[in-house]
């Protein structure tokens, strides 16, 4: 299957709540990330076979602030995934950013160590993004909940990596700023497409912020400009977030389908 193709079924697949008839062994994958957790399972030739993912804060920048929490959500993703598969789960794969280290680093794996998924790898996540996006050399743009993240790739390998906090929660405050409403109101009215054409006036420049945290990053890069680039990240789903960022950033930059499950499908081909 095409990646894009993978994605697509991926996304299906969670909003359905169903099983692709896909025999295994079955690898699984566990994105912890500041807005949700998303768990999910291919067949060893890295197909989406099932998925499931919650809307959570039990971790901030990549670092787990809510043990039992994050334990519990990934308690519940596997109950649901194995309902749905019919068959038990026993490892997984897990992600961190880009210079995680020690007990931040272990973190992921004990959690889902506590929901009973045996931790066999812990995969750097754009190495996850651009496993999924079948592309060795690239730059990848994670742009989640509370980050913008930009990593370069080369020959699968991160050469360059950097982290800055601003992310789609900084899109979420301004919203809630402008328009005098709860941050929750806000977050749901970013989640509604049909308002984006008017609510881009107003995120343009978190939008051009980010941009700038990549362009920054790249200065003095030359030997990337040929690179292709990627944003993946939730904060991606924006109508036309792709062509704004491209405008700020210079350069253009593809925006895959369904960019919150890009990392998650990638980690579970790494398990
Ligand atoms: P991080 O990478 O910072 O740890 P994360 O992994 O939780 O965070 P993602 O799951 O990639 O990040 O993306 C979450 C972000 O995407 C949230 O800020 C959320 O508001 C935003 N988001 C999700 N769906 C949409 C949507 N349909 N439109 C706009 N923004 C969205």
């Amino acid at each position: 299957m095409e990646p894009y193709a993978k994605i697509y079924q991926l996304q299906e697949l969670i909003e359905t709540k169903r099983a692709a008839d896909r025999p295994g062994p079955y690898k699984v994958g566990v994105d912890l990330g500041t807005a949700d957790v998303v768990l999910v399972v291919t067949d060893s030739e890295g197909n989406p076979v099932a998925g499931s993912m919650e809307w959570a804060s039990v971790v901030k920048d990549g670092l787990v602030v809510d043990f039992r929490g994050a334990t519990e959500i990934v308690e519940r993703l596997k109950k649901e995934v194995e309902g749905i598969l019919g068959v038990t789960l026993d490892k997984g794969a897990t992600a961190i950013p880009p210079g995680t280290v020690g007990r931040n680093a272990a973190a992921c794996g004990h959690v889902i160590a506590g929901a009973g998924l045996d931790p066999v790898c812990q995969v750097d996540e754009p190495v996850a993004a651009a496993r999924a996006l079948g592309i060795k050399d690239g730059i990848v743009i994670d742009i989640g909940g509370g980050t913008t993240g930009v990593a370069v790739l080369k020959n699968g390998e991160i050469v360059l990596s950097e982290d800055e906090a601003t992310g789609g929660t900084h899109i979420t405050l301004v919203l809630a700023g402008a328009f005098h409403i709860s941050t929750d109101e806000a977050e749901k009215m970013k989640r509604d497409s049909s308002r984006h054409k008017q609510l881009l006036p107003v995120i343009l420049p978190v939008i051009e912020k980010m941009a700038t945290i990549v362009r920054n990053m790249l200065a003095g890069h030359g030997e990337y400009d040929d690179y292709p680039v990627y944003v993946v990240g939730g904060t991606a789903y924006l109508t036309n977030f792709g062509e704004e960022f491209s405008k700020a950033f210079g350069r253009t930059v593809h925006v895959p389908p369904h960019p919150l499950l890009v990392t998650p499908l990638g980690i579970a081909m790494f398990a």
